[in-house]
């Protein structure tokens, strides 16, 4: 757990405690359909551990897990899309980080 007493809102999802679209599922990564799409393809991908809050944490401290959420982004963008995808992690209040939990946003245009 990161720093809140809390468990985030994607440990939450992980543990079934509320609704998520779930797109794919591995022993430590789970993908989600964000609620909010930024784009015809908006997928969040996100370890399910939440001791990394920001993608320099992750990288630092697993970075196999790190490179686990970029093969199942690249997985994700050819099942729902034509492959090609923009990889974006916000990184700090600053960026638009909003959960602190790290997480990768897949955005794909099919087709284009
Ligand atoms: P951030 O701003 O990079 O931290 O991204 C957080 C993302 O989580 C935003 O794109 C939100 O739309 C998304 N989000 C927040 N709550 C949920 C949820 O319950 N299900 C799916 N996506 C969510």
């Amino acid at each position: 757990m990161s720093a809140s007493a809390e468990p985030s809102i994607f440990s939450r999802i992980v543990a079934r405690e509320i609704p998520a679209t779930i797109l794919a599922e591995t022993e430590r990564v789970i993908a989600i359909a964000d609620i909010a799409p930024k784009a015809p393809v908006h997928i969040l991908v996100v370890p399910k551990t939440e001791q990394y809050a920001n993608v320099t944490e992750l990288a630092a401290g697993d970075p196999g897990l790190l490179a686990e959420v970029v093969a199942v982004s690249n997985q994700l963008a050819a099942e729902h899309s034509d492959g090609d995808f923009r990889l974006i992690f916000n990184s700090g209040p600053g960026a638009g980080q909003t959960v602190f939990h790290v997480h990768a946003h897949v955005l794909a245009w099919p087709g284009g």
